[in-house]
């Protein structure tokens, strides 16, 4: 007898889970919780509701067969939505990653999850919720489009003894009197956000005028202006006037250059005096592999005892979860964090993190973890 193809193994094998799921079912504690349901009035057909997709039911993703035809109408959407995307993609699957560098890889992984994203919303319906949720998530945006600014561009201006006569009082008077005239709308945010929108305005404007990036900037060279106009003896007038000597260019260019350049002042002095407890001035805290648990020693005399820090003591009521779980801006800045890390090929949470390879059998010896950044 000839053996079987792959793919008629493959799905015999299919064909033996979905009936291995179908035995479990019948015997396990899902049973008896839907069971339970129907005796409350909510009968086992209720869960079985109809996916997003047309053909397509709940219990079907228990079902390894229909599972890999709702995969493949994933892929081909993504396919019709961006062909780039979708063809890069096949290819990793087809693949399964083989020969890909690694930070190609990350990159064809994260320009597809907005389409999982989208496409888990449709399958069960909470399209209007991903849509709110989504808003609410993109109003931060800015936040870390500054941080990157603040890390990448405003502090890199400044040498020791430059940072040393920056007044950071005057410059964070001149920069709210900005705020505060000319960009008023970011005033319903919190502080961070509204100085984070301000920066992503101005920064926008000047890719707009010296890249001719499609944006137009009269509106916020208009604000600028509007800001200077009000505000000439105060302040934001008077370090404006002095930028505006010591930037390159003419006319509007001139302008936006010289706001942000108020901008980066105030954000390296606050970096480096480290006056704000902001996510865009976080860093990450650097590795001590000897001493990944924090530890004192709360009696000078006996320095075998030792614990954590008060500051890092949490009371367990029961079984709990003593975490918070954070604000979403704690989590967005994780996940900001970690697709960095995936653009440098430095998530080590996949992979782990290697010691020069002694020998051929190299040693994971540590994962960089979110953990280890700074709170
Ligand atoms: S190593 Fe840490 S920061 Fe990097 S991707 Fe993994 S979890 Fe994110």
């Amino acid at each position: 007898m000839r053996p079987k193809p792959p793919y008629l193994l493959a799905m015999d094998e299919a064909r033996c889970y979905h009936n291995y799921l179908h035995f479990l079912h019948k015997r396990s504690p899902i049973k008896t919780y839907m069971q339970f349901n129907s005796e409350n009035g909510s009968s086992p057909a209720s869960h079985d509701f109809e996916l997003g997709i047309s053909g397509f039911r709940f219990s079907d993703l228990f079902d390894a067969i229909k599972l890999a035809e709702l995969t493949e109408i994933f892929y081909s959407d993504v396919a019709a939505s961006e062909p780039v995307v979708g063809a890069a993609l096949k290819k990793y699957i087809d693949t399964r990653g083989d020969g890909f560098e690694k930070r190609a890889a990350s990159k064809i992984l994260t320009d597809a999850a907005p389409f999982l994203s989208a496409f888990i919303a449709r399958l069960f319906h909470i399209e209007p919720q991903r849509n709110e949720l989504e808003k609410e998530l993109l109003i931060q945006t800015p936040i870390w489009r500054f941080k990157f600014f603040v890390q990448r561009r405003a502090i890199k201006q400044y040498k020791a003894d430059q940072l040393a006569a920056l007044n950071e009082n005057e410059l964070w008077m001149g920069l709210t009197e900005l705020r505060n005239n000319g960009f008023d709308a970011t005033l319903v945010r919190d502080e961070e956000l509204s100085i984070a929108e301000l920066t992503a305005e101005l920064l926008d404007a000047e890719e707009a005028l010296t890249k001719d990036a499609g944006i137009n900037a009269s509106k916020t060279v208009a604000k600028v202006n509007r800001a200077f106009e009000k505000l000439k003896d105060k302040t934001f007038g008077r370090l404006f006037s002095q930028y505006v000597l010591e930037e390159d260019g003419t006319g509007d260019v001139l302008t936006v250059k010289a706001a942000l350049h108020l901008v980066e002042a105030w954000s390296a002095a606050a970096f480096f005096s480290k006056s704000r407890r902001w996510y865009s001035f976080r860093t990450p805290h650097a590795l001590d592999y000897q001493n990944l648990v924090h530890l004192i020693h709360p009696d000078q005399k006996l320095h075998n005892i030792m614990r954590g820090a008060d500051s890092e003591l949490r009371r367990r009521d029961g079984f709990k979860l003593t975490d918070d779980r954070g604000t979403m801006r704690d989590a967005l800045f994780e996940v900001d964090y970690c697709l960095i890390c995936h653009e440098r090929d430095k998530d080590s949470c996949s992979t782990g993190l290697r010691e020069p390879r002694v020998g051929s059998t190299p040693s994971v010896y540590a994962l960089e973890s979110s953990s280890s950044r700074p709170r």
